[in-house]
């Protein structure tokens, strides 16, 4: 059995202790097991982590930016195999999987530009010969615990700002697919990184504890489900660290009577099943605005699920693969059965899918809902599957409530033709990023990625200008030169620039 170990410079392997398992979510069968760090292998990291820090700091911007561009190069070259291995231990079509590694990628590329983006402000002349001016100074060791559901693009947008700014990085991604945060690893270290600067630990619960009480991390960047999000910014900031904590969604596509509907139901049925429905910016409900709209979606979105193909994820005629564990596929189903006794109806249902030759493989076929309402707890929560809802709202105003007062507010779409009905959704809806005939709005990587209420806890979004600002602290001088003709007087008022 493969076995799947840390990444810390001078580690022996084998630590031993409690292991997890990895499954092939085709198959259902275990494929490697991995090991789960503890208290020992983190204090082992921390200490490389810091004792490399300050020279990586001191390396020129430039230095550090040119080790980002031979590390994308390195994952071009390798994005084949990455994409296999990501899409074995994922489930996730192999396209897809591309996809996860290409939206990370992009971030090492913007990273790549990290002189011009560390630049401080100056201001000549702010007194009579005093100037002011800022610079942005690195953290020292920061942390990334990161979700199953992208394990290439997710360790990216953390550790390519955390460490191209001058910090080092210790990732623990999750313990369910943790092969490929390994090999981006490998690769960086290719790519010229000095040993240290980017390790890899694995670990569950207890290592997330260790990571958020151990005083020698700065910071903590968090991506993962709402309560564990909300847990990991609340002990983390309680032991002094900047933490940014990410957490689940439940991502609203409003239907204007005016949408051009076979646009929007292509883009609906994408997003709610795409990667089997495991994205915190899937679309999982369509709210269209009106009776009729109402009844040509359902009817559009009943055809065109009836044409989608699961298939195991080298499949490449499959739209999408299984769920992750099978504790994943049975959460799911239980969400589904719980939305029926909850009253809504149930149009399309997935359960039981069984696919031939793979019938121990993760797989749930895609489910509609219709009618669901939003006192339902099937509504409230994130089911994190292949399941569409239909919550139909009256007129505008009740489309725009729904996703306004639900509990997550990461992103949000809407399809119209009408400029004036799309730019008051735009002004009006409480949600971190919205899609204008846009199903999946994630930003691109010169922007910056964060949602709102229960999607994210603390300060600042993943990556872009955020992400430096996550990353670094603000050092603010004042400067005097004296022109040796005597500084007069002591001053007992505050100093001002009159
Ligand atoms: P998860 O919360 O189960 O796990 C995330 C990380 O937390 C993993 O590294 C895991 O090892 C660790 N963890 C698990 N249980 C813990 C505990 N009790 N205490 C401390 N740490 C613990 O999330 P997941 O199932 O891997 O990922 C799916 C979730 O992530 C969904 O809710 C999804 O919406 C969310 N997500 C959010 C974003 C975003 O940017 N907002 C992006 C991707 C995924």
């Amino acid at each position: 059995m493969r076995v799947i170990d840390h990444m810390i410079v001078g580690y022996q392997g084998g630590a031993g202790g409690r292991t997890s398992q990895v499954f092939d979510p085709n198959t259902g069968q275990v494929q490697a097991t991995v090991n789960l760090g503890t208290q020992a292998e983190l204090d082992a990291a921390v200490a490389v982590a810091q004792a490399v820090q300050p020279e990586w700091a001191a390396m020129n911007p430039q230095r550090r930016a040119r080790v980002m561009f031979r590390f994308k190069d390195l994952i071009e070259q390798n994005m084949q195999a990455l994409a296999e291995m990501l899409s074995a231990e994922h489930g996730k079509v192999i396209d897809d999987a591309k996809g996860d590694i290409q939206r990370g990628l992009e971030v090492v590329e913007v990273c790549a530009g990290i002189p011009h983006m560390l630049k401080g402000e100056y201001t000549q002349g702010a007194g009579p010969g005093i100037d002011v001016y800022s610079m942005r100074q690195p953290l020292g060791v920061g942390a990334g615990i990161t979700p199953f559901n992208f394990p290439a693009m997710i360790p990216m947008w953390m550790f390519a700002p955390a460490v191209s700014v001058g910090n080092t990085f210790i990732l623990k991604p999750s313990e369910r697919d943790p092969s490929v945060p390994n090999r981006l690893c490998e690769l960086f270290l290719e790519a010229g990184a000095p040993k240290g600067v980017l390790q890899v630990v694995h670990g569950d619960k207890e290592m997330v504890d260790a990571i958020l009480d151990h005083p020698g991390i700065a910071a903590v960047s968090f991506v993962g489900s709402s309560d564990i999000a909300q847990y990991v910014y609340s002990r983390g900031v309680a032991a002094g660290k900047r933490v940014q904590a990410m957490g689940g969604a439940k991502n609203h596509g409003i239907i204007m009577p005016d949408a051009d509907l076979d646009m929007a139901v292509n883009d609906l049925i994408g997003a709610a099943f795409g990667s089997a429905g495991e994205r915190c910016m899937a679309l999982p409900v369509a709210v269209p605005v009106g009776e009729e709209t109402a009844e040509r979606l359902r009817e559009k979105l009943v055809a065109a699920i009836d044409t989608l193909r699961v298939g195991i994820s080298t499949d490449p005629q499959a739209q999408y693969g299984p769920v992750v564990t099978a504790a994943h596929k049975q959460k799911v189903e239980q969400w589904i059965q719980t939305g029926v006794d909850e009253g809504a109806e149930l149009v399309v249902d997935g359960r039981g899918f069984k696919l031939q030759g793979y019938e121990d493989g993760f797989f749930v076929g895609p489910s509609l809902f219709d009618h669901v309402t939003p006192e339902m707890s099937a509504y409230k929560e994130e089911i994190f599957g292949p399941v569409l809802q239909i919550v139909r709202a009256a007129n505008f105003e009740e489309a725009v409530a729904l996703p306004s007062k639900h509990q997550y507010g990461n992103g949000v779409a809407i399809f119209t033709r009408n400029g004036h009905a799309a730019r008051e959704f735009t002004q009006r809806v409480q949600a971190g990023m919205v899609g204008i005939n846009v199903p999946i709005p994630v930003p691109v990587s010169y922007h910056s990625f964060g949602g709102w209420k229960r999607s994210a806890f603390g300060d600042h979004n993943q990556y872009g200008m955020e992400g430096v600002r996550f990353w670094t602290k603000t050092k603010l001088v004042t400067q005097r030169w004296p022109d040796g003709g005597g500084t007069g007087d002591s001053a007992f008022i505050i100093p001002t620039m009159g």
